[in-house]
C-alpha cells in the first residue's frame, strides 16, 4: 500500500509557464506529504536499534563514560547523527558496517563530505590515522568555532554556550543530559534569551518572548539561511525589510516594539528562566509550572478572548506574570539601574504599577471605560481592577467585551510608553480613542449581524445591554 502511495505519482514541469508533458515519479513521496517523515522514522529506527545493539557485544568498545550511567553511543536530530566510540579498531570497524548495511537496505547515502571524525586535542597522530583509515572520514577540529550546522548550533546554543571544556561537561553530564533532551519540550518554551550582541538562534531561541520563531510563525516559511538574530540588524536598526521576507507583520511589529536591537558590542545574549522572577532556573517554579497549571486556568480562560489578536492577550499574561521590561521588573533581577518613566511630562519611575494604574494617562484611560461601564476602581491594585472587569455582573454579550478592555487598555498604554520611548510618538498621543477602536472592532466581529456601531462608549455598551436593566452603579474614583 505504501509502495502504490509513492509510486503511482505523475509529474509535469513547467517551462516558461508552459506545461511540458508528464514523467512518473521512481522514488520518494509528494513534496510536503507527512508520510515522508513516518517513513523515514522507519528507516532510522534500523539504523538506531542496530547501534544500541552493539552495546550487548562484548568485543565492542564503547565511549569512555561512568559505569553508572546510561550506555549512549549516539544522538539523533533529523538527518544527523552524532556516533560516540572508542578508537578501537574492531568497535570502528562494527560500527562502519552496520552503517553500510543500513545504506544499502534503505538506500539513503552518508555524505562522507559533511561527516567528521572529532577527539580531543591530545590524542596523538597515530591513533587519528588509524581511525581516518577504517572509518574513510577525516578528523577535524571540533566544530564550535566554524560555520555551524543545524545540530551543532542548536547543541552548542543550548546546553554548551560560553563553555569550553564541553568534553567534560559531555562525560559528566550524560544522565542529566538525557534528561534533559526529554524534558526538552516542556521546558525550552519557558526559557528567554534576552537578546545583546543577538547571537541567540533565531529561529530555535524563545528570544521574542513568542516560543521559537520555527514554531510561531504562521504559514511555516523557514528560512535556514538565517542562523542568528544580529543578522536581521542592519546599521544598528531592525533589518524590516529583511523579517518581513521571513516572519508575518504581527510578530515583527512584536519584534521591533518589545525586543531590543542586538549591538555587537555587547555581551552574549543572557537565557532568563521565565517561571521565576529571579531569571534563575529553580526547582520549585518548574514544579509550579509543572503540576499547579490546573488551579490557573481558571484566570488563563479570560485572558485569551477569541477575536482579539493573540499578541494582545500574550500580553496580559505577561503582564500578570511580571514579565515585561518595566525598570522595576528589571531591577528584580539585578539591574543597576535609575529609573524614569515614558509616559508622563513630569517623570516618575517606570514601574508597572504606575504606567498602568497610577500615571495620570492610565488613570484618565481607566476612568473613562469603568466610569460608564460602572465598575469600581477605587483603592483597587492593577490586578484586582482586572478581575473587576472579568467578574463584572453584565450581559452576556457585554462579558464578552469587558472580558477584553483590561488588556486593550493595557496593551495601548504599552505601546505608547514605547512609541515615547523610542521616539516616534508624542506623549499626548490618543490613548483611550485607540482602545475605543479595538473594543469596537471586537464587538463587530463578535456580532456580524450588527450594521452600524455606536462611536461613543456610553452608547456601545446601551446597545450591548440590549434594552435590559442597568447595573446598579457603584463608586467610582474620581479621575484625578
Ligand atoms: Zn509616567
Amino acid at each position: 500500500m505504501v509502495y502504490r502511495i509513492f509510486s503511482n505519482n505523475w509529474y509535469s514541469i513547467l517551462v516558461n509557464g508552459q506545461q511540458q508533458g508528464f514523467f512518473q515519479s521512481s522514488r520518494g513521496v509528494k513534496q510536503g506529504d507527512p508520510l515522508s517523515p513516518t517513513l523515514f522514522r522507519i528507516a532510522a529506527e534500523v539504523l538506531i536499534r542496530s547501534l544500541n545493539v552493539l552495546h550487548q557485544n562484548i568485543q565492542f568498545k564503547g565511549f569512555g563514560m561512568p559505569n553508572w550511567s546510561p550506555k549512549i553511543n549516539h544522538l539523533a536530530y533529523a538527518d544527523d547523527m552524532i556516533i560516540f566510540t572508542s578508537a578501537d579498531v574492531v568497535s570502528l570497524q562494527k560500527i562502519m558496517r552496520i552503517l553500510r548495511n543500513y545504506e544499502q537496505t534503505s538506500g539513503q547515502k552518508i555524505n562522507m563530505d559533511k561527516s567528521v571524525v572529532y577527539m580531543h586535542k591530545k590524542v596523538s597522530g597515530d591513533i587519528s590515522i588509524t581511525v581516518e583509515i577504517v572509518t574513510g572520514v577525516k578528523r577535524k577540529d571540533f566544530p564550535f568555532m566554524t560555520k555551524p550546522t543545524l545540530w551543532i548550533e542548536y547543541m552548542t546554543s543550548k546546553y554548551c554556550r560560553k563553555e569550553n571544556t564541553i568534553l567534560v561537561q559531555w562525560k559528566q553530564g550524560s544522565q542529566t543530559w538525557k534528561r534533559m533532551l526529554e524534558a526538552r519540550d516542556l521546558i525550552e518554551y519557558q526559557i528567554w534569551w534576552q537578546v545583546r550582541k543577538g547571537d541567540s538562534l533565531f529561529w530555535f531561541d524563545n528570544w521574542t518572548g513568542l516560543g521559537a520563531l520555527y514554531y510561531v510563525n504562521p504559514g511555516n516559511t523557514y528560512d535556514a539561511r538565517i542562523h542568528n538574530v544580529k543578522e536581521m540588524v542592519v546599521q544598528g536598526r531592525w533589518n524590516k525589510k529583511k523579517l518581513m521576507e521571513v516572519l508575518s507583520k504581527d510578530i515583527i511589529d512584536h519584534i521591533t516594539q518589545n525586543v531590543t536591537i542586538p549591538k555587537e558590542e555587547r555581551d552574549l545574549d543572557r537565557p532568563w528562566w521565565i517561571l521565576d522572577t529571579s531569571g534563575e532556573f529553580t526547582i520549585k517554579s518548574t514544579w509550579d509550572f509543572v503540576w499547579l497549571r490546573e488551579p490557573q486556568l481558571d484566570i488563563y480562560r479570560f485572558m485569551w478572548i477569541k477575536g482579539l489578536p493573540f499578541k494582545i492577550s500574550f500580553f496580559l499574561w505577561r503582564c500578570w506574570k511580571c514579565k515585561i521590561p518595566t525598570d522595576d521588573v528589571l531591577k528584580k533581577i539585578n539591574f543597576n539601574l535609575r529609573s524614569k518613566c515614558w509616559c508622563c511630562i513630569n517623570p516618575s519611575e517606570d514601574t508597572m504599577h504606575h504606567l498602568f494604574l497610577a500615571s495620570n494617562t492610565a488613570k484618565r484611560t481607566w476612568s473613562f471605560f469603568c466610569k460608564a461601564a460602572g465598575i469600581s476602581m477605587e483603592g483597587v491594585q492593577l490586578q484586582q481592577l482586572i478581575v473587576n472587569w472579568w467578574k463584572a455582573p453584565v450581559t452576556n454579550r457585554l462579558k464578552q467585551v469587558y472580558a477584553a478592555v483590561p488588556s486593550i487598555i493595557m496593551w495601548e498604554l504599552w505601546k505608547r510608553r514605547n512609541g515615547i520611548k523610542h521616539g516616534y510618538r508624542k506623549i499626548n498621543s490618543p490613548v483611550i480613542y485607540l482602545v475605543l477602536i479595538s473594543i469596537q472592532i471586537l464587538v463587530l466581529y463578535k456580532n456580524p449581524s450588527i450594521k452600524t456601531i455606536p462611536a461613543k462608549w456610553k452608547n456601545l455598551i446601551q446597545m450591548l445591554e440590549g434594552g435590559k436593566a442597568r447595573v446598579k452603579k457603584r463608586n467610582i474614583a474620581s479621575p484625578q
